[in-house]
């Protein structure tokens, strides 16, 4: 029986590792990869490494065994039809009969293109009879705070939400969720909205910035269309360029405003402030 944690070479992924190997000994955590070279930090530690891809069904025949708990990492292969992806890895644990299969959602509010891989992946899991959570994760601080080069060079916080809010929260918050989930008792069958405790706009975003490198950097709100262009014209691919800005008009109409209060309970502390993971970006 172990603690399967797939997309664990990924950003998210190894925060979860990470904190499982605070909670659990090594030998009963499996990291599942698609790159064992990535994971050899890992395997030094004691975790088990098994090799699979979501695109290659067979690479997943035998890789849970019953009673494993399991945490489904969705992909980030947009063009490659996540939902069938997923799948795979939903038929393998049912052949196996894992005691929990765990996924990382979208929130149930967001209605954006980006949701509805997420959506079909619920589906799929709730009509498969397997016990599952649904962890519908809310948006990374680290999706605007890794991304600040342009902000910088422009002094401008440039984007399509108006005066929409985000409780985002970083990226260790979601995965100590996860953590939760996948060590604790009771999460069968359980769906939880997770979302930072304070929701922030764009605005306030930019003075935050502004107030941390002592410069002053402008709230430069446009519209959907003139988004989905400025995107295109940084050098992103026109389809995701849409989905992006699609979020934003989501956010706009208040989409990522989460306010169950789920995430903190799960990990009994408050979410990482967005002006703590501007700091950690600034410095790094
Ligand atoms: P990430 O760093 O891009 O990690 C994605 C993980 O999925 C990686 O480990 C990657 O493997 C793995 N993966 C992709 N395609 C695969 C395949 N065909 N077979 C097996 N593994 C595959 O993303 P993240 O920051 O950890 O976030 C986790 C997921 O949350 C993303 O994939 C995306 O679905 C979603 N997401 C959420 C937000 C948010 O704000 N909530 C933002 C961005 C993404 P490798 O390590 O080998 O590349």
């Amino acid at each position: 029986m172990s603690i399967v944690v797939t997309g664990a070479t990924g950003n998210l992924g190894r925060h979860v590792v990470e904190q499982l190997l605070e909670k659990v000994p090594a030998d009963q955590v499996t990291a599942v990869v698609r790159n064992p070279e990535k994971a050899t930090g890992f395997a030094e530690r004691g975790v088990r490494i098994a090799t699979a891809d979501y695109n290659t069904p067979a690479s997943f025949e035998g890789l849970f065994a019953a009673g494993d708990k399991v945490l489904l990492i969705s992909g980030n292969e947009f063009d490659k039809g996540r939902v069938g992806q997923h799948q795979v890895v939903i038929d393998a644990a049912k052949a196996a009969g894992v005691a929990l299969l765990a996924y990382t959602s979208a929130p149930g509010s967001l209605t954006a293109a980006l949701a509805d891989d997420h959506r079909g992946t619920e589906k799929a899991l709730t009509e498969s009879d397997l016990p599952y959570a649904l962890l519908r994760n809310g948006w990374y601080h680290e999706n605007y705070t890794e991304n600040l080069a342009p902000v910088l060079q422009y002094d401008a916080v440039t984007h399509a939400a108006g005066e929409g809010r985000v409780s985002s929260a970083s990226r260790a918050d979601y995965a100590a969720a996860a953590v939760a989930v996948l060590t604790g008792e009771g999460h069968e069958n359980k769906t939880y909205e997770l979302g930072g405790d304070i929701a922030w706009s764009f605005a306030e975003y930019a003075a935050e910035l502004s107030r941390q490198t002592g410069r002053e950097i402008t709230d430069n709100a446009v519209s959907v269309e003139a988004f989905a262009g400025i995107l295109t014209g940084a050098g992103l691919p026109e389809p995701l360029a849409a989905i992006l800005a699609g979020v934003d008009a989501s956010i706009e109409k208040g989409e990522l405003v989460i306010d169950s209060g789920d995430l903190s309970r799960l990990t009994g502390r408050p979410t990482t402030p967005l002006a703590e993971a501007i700091s950690t970006a600034l410095k790094s």
